[in-house]
């Protein structure tokens, strides 16, 4: 432990060192795949260089086994989407043991806990997410092989909700004031069926949001700060219906669909951005001697942008058109409707939009200071589906970062966590929030 220490606060003092010198020598450095401006790493450089700072890393790093706990007993509580109610409870009570009594839940069921600043700085939000994609009768109980932590949910998003309990302990403990709001979040509906609706909400009810940071699975090397929008539907065939022998030659609403889809599967998609698309599922059919009179597919499709994924939504909806009018002109000749029309309805059932912060936008420049001062250099900028798709499809800057530790097997009943150095997790939370925030007498919001 106290070697650990000593290795971290010899890289802090190498990180000030570094920062401090290059005062008026360069204007810019670069962090991995971040330049860094000279302006943001001077505060950063005040702000790691307060004693206080340095005394909160070393609570944190001594408190990892709380956290761990802490994480473990969240991951226990099961919590399907639309099923967040328990956890949401008991996490409202966490962030209420940590000072925050006025913390709620909102009519959409997040736990949001504010803690006021000096006034006149950002409002920042700080969340992870309390669903899972797991059923409720899916054992959540923690098993321990070989040092890693096995529950269904342990890494995501049981890490990041610990991270930022322990997030809330440290900036309460550290006696510093911040100048902007920091807004704790444990939200709903982040995977799949949730459809974001958690952030949908933060967002309608607080639209003066400056940044975002969502804390989401484990690790301590990636800055998610690109968005991957997708939109799906359910896309319903409607027609008459019949004998398939005494009624031979209406209409059908299973070969409809199946002309569609394969209208669907000969469409070219750019390989970059990157963008995909598949029919999930398939249903319809009343028995195998009826002209079908329902069917339906469950569509998905994806892209790292917004434009591309709007062309191609277009094109699915001008080739499945096509389809329908195919079948109904098979059977009815000249123009006639004896033999019944086919109908589609695209019903959207799932709609996360695409958006991406900079990398050079002061939040993804603080990350990249942040973690080279726990010592953990960003590894790369990467673009994925997360809470921060929704603030950056409005233009708020919104990274998302992982909770420490490492982990795998995510969204199976295998899925583990090993909580080697698991503390840089919260340690880089805590300077991340601090730098965007400002320090009073300390150092100026990054926001
Ligand atoms: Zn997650």
């Amino acid at each position: 432990m106290i070697c650990v220490h000593t290795r971290f606060f010899n890289q802090l003092i190498v990180a000030i060192v570094l920062l401090m010198t290059s005062v008026g020598a360069v204007s810019q450095q670069s962090l991995g795949p971040v330049e860094v401006t000279q302006s943001v790493a001077d505060q950063f450089g005040l702000l790691i260089a307060d004693p206080r700072v340095q005394m909160s890393l070393a609570a944190i790093e001594a408190n990892e086994p709380e956290t761990l706990a802490e994480q473990v007993r969240l991951t226990e509580i099961p919590a399907p989407p639309f099923q967040e109610q328990r956890r949401a409870q008991y996490y409202l009570q966490q962030m209420q043991r940590r000072g925050m009594p006025d913390a709620y839940i909102d009519t959409e069921g997040n736990v949001i806990g504010i803690r006021r600043g000096s006034g006149d700085g950002p409002l920042f939000v700080i969340a992870a997410h309390l669903d899972t994609v797991f059923p409720m009768d899916t054992d959540v109980s923690l098993e321990v092989r070989d040092g890693r932590y096995y529950a269904p949910g342990i890494s995501d998003d049981g890490r990041g909700l610990a991270a930022l309990l322990t997030l809330i302990d440290a900036i309460n403990a550290s006696g510093m004031e911040t100048i902007g709001d920091i807004m704790f979040v444990g939200n709903v509906g982040e995977e799949g069926p949730g459809d974001l609706r958690g952030v949908k909400a933060i967002f309608r009810d607080f639209p003066q949001i400056d940044g975002f940071v969502s804390i989401d699975g484990s690790g301590v090397t990636r800055v998610t700060n690109g968005g991957t929008g997708s939109r799906r539907f359910a896309v319903e065939f409607t027609g008459p219906g019949g004998h398939s022998f005494s009624a031979f030659g209406l209409v059908s609403a299973t070969h409809a669909l199946g002309r569609a889809i394969a209208n669907i599967g000969d469409l070219q998609v750019p390989a970059q951005p990157r963008t995909t698309f598949t029919v999930g599922t398939v249903s319809g059919g009343t028995s195998v001697n009826s002209i079908a009179q329902d069917a339906m597919f469950e569509l998905d499709m994806r892209s790292n942008d917004a434009a591309e994924l709007a062309k191609l939504e277009a094109k699915v909806r001008e080739v499945v058109q096509a389809a329908v009018d195919e079948e109904n002109a098979r059977w009815n000749e000249n123009g006639s409707t004896d033999k019944g029309q086919i109908t589609v309805n695209f019903r959207l059932i799932g709609d996360r939009p695409t958006g991406s912060t900079s990398p050079d936008h002061p939040l993804v420049q603080v990350a990249a200071l942040a973690f080279e001062a726990v010592g953990s250099p960003v590894q790369g900028l990467q673009t994925s589906s997360t809470d921060s798709n929704m603030p950056m499809s409005l233009g708020i800057p919104a990274i998302t970062i992982g909770g420490g530790g490492s982990g795998g097997g995510a969204h199976s009943t295998e899925e583990w966590f090993d909580p080697t150095d698991a503390h840089l997790g919260p340690q880089l939370a805590f300077l991340l929030t601090l730098a965007l925030v400002g320090v009073q007498g300390v150092s100026a919001p990054q926001l």
